[in-house]
């Protein structure tokens, strides 16, 4: 069959269970990556990221290019064009679990169906299903029980199959080219976005030093070119104060995850409503030098600087910065969040609208707002 993939959190050949049933289906792929910012935040370094990785995984298949589509609301015209110059009889993909994501899908889904066209969604990039989450009753505000629970279950790692791959066609009826500006050259010095490069990065990191204070694997997952379920099994049976800290970890992606698709626009409005009332300031000219580097403060300064210069920041890094913007300075959350959708490789709206509402005390499971680093001292 004809196969339209639309490809986003998932820009990886090897372990995708989309490839391995076409190619038991013999099914040929037409490829392309769906943006839309209305429905999915993607700009800057995390788009410089998945440019660089569609045009590594063209020449890997040996197509020429695999086109960005741009839409603005409704995917449906774009798609139907697409679908009739290419003859399209299929359409796969995976699901992203976000709420402005999921009606989009649903539309597209009962559009295409109506008229002959399936549409198959598969499982998003996360440990926990949607079965699982509903046999176990999330408490929002206490990550520790979330992550006793979840720790200790057991999930369905599928078959790894890196070998077989279906054939691919160039999706024509697309236009626009891959361009890259010179910002986003500059971060190619300090990342390999192709997918041999994620596995080297985890094949390094397991057989070497699992006690990394950062393993540095989060924009690899952010775009799908590692699949979280065969991490956790990689990590299965060992047993480290390092292993430890990246299952924690991983637990949180996937406690962020259940949170943001279940409450809308907590990316925009702060889940503990009255943090909606606090009196934030309104100093733009902290928030440009924050942005800049230039607080004065050297720590946070040289973080923001490093964050401008390569896309990526560690945890602790990132707590600080948006502790002192959130708490010292009083910007709203909102604003520093929006700054690191533009400025990290991994920006990942689960993830990073929920980090910023936990550092800056406005949602139920954040840590106490009188919680304030000194920026002086970390
Ligand atoms: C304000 C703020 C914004 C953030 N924005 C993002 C973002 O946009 N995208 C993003 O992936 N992470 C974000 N994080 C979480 C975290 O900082 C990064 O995931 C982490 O720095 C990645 O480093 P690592 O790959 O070495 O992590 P490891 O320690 O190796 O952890 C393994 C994986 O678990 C996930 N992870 C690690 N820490 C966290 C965490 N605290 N919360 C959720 N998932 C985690 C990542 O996918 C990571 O690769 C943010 C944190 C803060 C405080």
């Amino acid at each position: 069959m004809r196969t339209l993939y639309i490809l986003s959190h998932d820009l990886r050949l090897e372990d995708n269970k989309i490839l391995q049933d076409a190619t038991k289906k013999n099914d040929i792929i037409f490829p392309i990556f769906l943006k839309d910012s209305k429905l999915e935040k993607l700009s800057g370094a995390s788009l410089w990221w998945v440019k660089s990785s569609l045009t590594n995984l063209a020449n890997k298949i040996g197509i020429e290019r695999i086109p960005i589509v741009e839409s603005s609301g409704s995917y449906i015209p774009v798609l139907k064009e697409i679908i009739n110059v290419n003859k399209i009889e299929r359409i796969v993909s995976q699901r992203i679990p976000f709420p402005r994501v999921k009606y989009a899908f649903n539309e597209i889904n009962d559009y295409f169906l109506s008229r002959g066209i399936e549409n198959k969604m598969y499982e998003p990039n996360n440990l926990l299903s949607d079965e699982m989450i509903s046999t176990i009753k999330i408490n929002f505000g206490n990550f520790g029980q979330f992550f006793k629970t979840t720790n200790e279950m057991r999930f369905d790692y599928g078959e790894e199959d890196s070998t077989h791959l279906p054939e691919f066609h160039e999706t024509e009826g697309t236009n626009g080219k891959i361009e890259f500006s010179s910002w986003e050259r500059n971060l190619a010095k300090y990342w390999d976005t192709s997918e041999s490069a994620a596995n080297l990065t985890l094949k390094n990191l397991l057989e070497g030093n699992l006690e990394k204070k950062n393993t540095e694997l989060s924009p690899y997952i952010r775009h799908g070119q590692i699949n979280v379920k065969r991490l956790w099994k990689k990590l299965s049976g060992k047993e480290s104060e390092g292993v430890d800290k990246i299952r924690r970890n991983l637990l949180w992606r996937e406690f962020f995850y259940c949170s943001y698709a279940r409450r809308q626009y907590s990316n925009i409005l702060s889940i503990n409503e009255k943090m909606e009332n606090f009196p934030w300031s309104g100093h733009w000219d902290r928030l440009i030098n924050w942005k800049e580097g230039k607080t004065g403060f050297p720590i946070i300064d040289g973080s923001m600087r490093k964050l401008w210069e390569a896309g990526w920041i560690d945890n602790r890094k990132r707590l600080l910065v948006s502790d002192f913007l959130t708490k010292l300075y009083l910007i709203k959350w909102t604003y520093g969040a929006e700054w690191f959708m533009d400025t990290l490789v991994d920006a990942d709206e689960a993830n990073n609208y929920s980090s910023w509402q936990w550092v800056s005390g406005c949602s139920d499971f954040s840590w106490p707002f009188f919680r304030i680093f000194n920026p002086l001292k970390k």
